[in-house]
């Protein structure tokens, strides 16, 4: 089966699917988008992603490009279009076509919208996230509304270049006050040395992660006690275990931050045990 792509109204063959070359999505990174983990064919944490989608247009005074309802149909068939049971689907909604001027178009122009599902082989996944992922911290230089999940992804996407290029998986912020953000596409959490499950807080120039929520609420019913408390690297090298949360790494476990090993070098049992809970609430109550 070949790829399909949603664009602007009409289902393409991915390969020739393109967008205008003065979309403001393409010249301005003037777009924002969203992922949802997708399990058996249906949206993970749907809610909480069309709710985060809603407030990035809101805050960029972007247009809804279509209803939530009409938005759920066109995700639906690019998954069904694209034989997609497990994995992903992304959306992207830039402000639109214009000619190149940095204010917003003076006579409003509809949002462009584009729609891709990626199929995961879950089996190759978790023998993947068996062996850990290593990662390594760089400087934070991205701009004040990281809240806001736009496609101007350039210090993540260079974030993530030096991670591969170091044989790691992920890159940490760490901000100028010596705090871990975030990952370069993930959130950040340690099990500290006192047995408490900590990741950055809000009110801080981070993503708020939908998968970071629905674990804290499976940490919550697990009884590990939880905190908000910000750590530096070195404390995280400390900790008895790491672990990263997003759409697309669910939770994986992190066994190295800059080459020194977490505990003893492997996946440890709590982030294991928190991935397999994770993936088993996330599939109950896909939609
Ligand atoms: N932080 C950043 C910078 C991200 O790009 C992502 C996901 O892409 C996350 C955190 C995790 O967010 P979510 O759990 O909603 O996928």
């Amino acid at each position: 089966m070949g790829r399909i792509a949603y664009v602007n109204g009409r289902y393409v063959r991915h390969a020739e699917a393109c967008v205008h070359i003065e979309d403001r999505g393409y010249q301005l990174a003037d777009a924002v988008y969203e992922v949802w983990a997708v399990f058996d064919g249906k949206l993970a944490d749907a809610e909480g992603h069309f709710e985060r989608l809603g407030r990035s247009l809101s805050e960029l005074k972007i247009a809804e490009p279509m209803s939530r309802r009409a938005l759920e149909v066109v995700l639906r068939e690019t998954l069904r279009r694209n034989g997609v049971r497990e994995g992903t689907v992304y959306v992207q909604v830039s402000r639109g076509v214009a000619p190149r001027d940095h204010a917003f178009p003076k006579s409003p122009v509809p949002p462009a919208v584009v729609v891709t599902a990626k199929a995961l082989d879950r089996v190759a996944s978790e023998a993947k996230v068996a062996k850990g992922m290593a990662v390594v911290t760089v400087p934070e230089n991205r701009w004040g509304r990281c809240d806001i999940k736009t496609v101007g992804l350039l210090p993540n996407a260079l974030a993530r270049q030096v991670a591969a290029e170091s044989g790691a998986g992920e890159a940490w912020f760490v901000d100028d006050i010596g705090l871990v953000t975030e990952g370069a596409a993930s959130n950040a959490w340690i099990l500290d040395a006192d047995g408490v499950l900590r990741t950055r807080d809000t009110n801080a120039n981070i993503l708020r992660g939908i998968t970071r929520l629905t674990l804290m609420d499976v940490i919550r019913q697990c009884g590990i006690p939880l905190s908000e408390k910000p750590f530096t690297p070195d404390e995280a090298k400390a900790a008895k275990e790491a672990f990263i949360t997003g759409a697309g790494a669910l939770v994986t476990p992190i066994v190295s931050i800059d080459g020194v090993p977490i505990g003893d070098g492997r996946p440890g049992p709590v982030a294991t045990r928190l991935r397999s809970l994770y993936i088993e609430r996330a599939r109950a109550t896909a939609v």
